[in-house]
């Protein structure tokens, strides 16, 4: 469904990616893991179109997006998840998930919040509530919800864990694995490695801006330098 292919990006002259390749099959969580500053947001970025990609191939249901405009991009049934959620906080859960329906009809965005609804029933009891006033993990799910409400094929995460307490982590990572099961293909960049892992059926290592080793994610999960550097054992 996604093939990078010797992507490198650069911020100035300062390069973050170099030649990363990797590609997404449809239906598939592929994780990819990394330390602060690996690059992880870049990459996912870069997928979006901002900052273009300097160099490579980024090729999604075969049409080249290197060279799109972001706008164009995000109309291709990809949505992504910001890292730090950046939910509108004034506004209530109701106003959130309809900015995320926009571009659908009256009609699909109905079922489609029906839906995201029944996927995250905290969010039915706040309907009404305003955002900035829920917890972490209710923002996570909002910011979640909002990114469904556009119907993507394709669903990019930043960081969902980030400052979240396990127990909540688990349900947020259950949705995805149903979300999976629906058939919508998921790319989830993660510093939290351990979950990140275990849900992926596949996933990147990458390090100063280039990928370290790949495999399915419980291989990489058993592997003595994905323990030591990236599970703390
Ligand atoms: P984190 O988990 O801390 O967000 P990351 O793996 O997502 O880390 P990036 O945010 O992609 O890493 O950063 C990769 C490198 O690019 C870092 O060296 C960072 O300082 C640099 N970088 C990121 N954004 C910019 C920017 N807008 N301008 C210049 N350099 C940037």
């Amino acid at each position: 469904m996604l093939h990078l292919e010797r992507v490198s990006t650069f911020y100035g002259k300062i390069q973050a990616l170099h030649e990363v390749s990797l590609y997404l099959a449809k239906g598939e969580i592929v994780s990819l893991i990394g330390a602060n500053g690996a690059g992880k947001s870049t990459l996912l970025m870069t997928l979006c179109g901002t900052p273009q990609a300097a160099s490579g191939s980024i090729r999604y249901e075969g049409e080249e997006l290197v060279g799109q405009p972001t706008y164009r991009i995000m109309r291709k049934g990809i949505a992504v998840v910001p890292e730090g959620r950046r939910v509108f906080a004034r506004l209530s859960i109701e106003e959130n998930l309809a900015l995320g329906g926009f571009f659908a009809s009256k009609q699909g965005q109905q079922q489609q919040l029906d839906h995201i609804l029944r996927l995250f029933p905290r969010l039915a009891e706040r309907f009404s509530q305003r955002a900035g006033t829920m917890s972490g993990g209710e923002q996570q799910m909002l910011a979640i919800g909002r990114a469904l409400m556009s119907r993507p094929r394709l669903l990019l995460l930043d960081e969902p864990s980030l400052g979240l307490a396990p127990l909540v982590i688990g349900e947020i990572f259950k949705t995805l694995a149903k979300l999976r099961e629906e058939g919508v293909t998921i790319f989830l960049v993660e510093q939290n490695a351990n979950q990140a892992l275990r849900l992926a059926d596949r996933a990147y290592v990458l390090e100063n801006g280039r990928i370290v080793m790949q495999g399915e994610g419980r291989a990489l999960l058993q592997d003595p330098k994905v323990q030591e550097t990236y599970l703390g054992a």
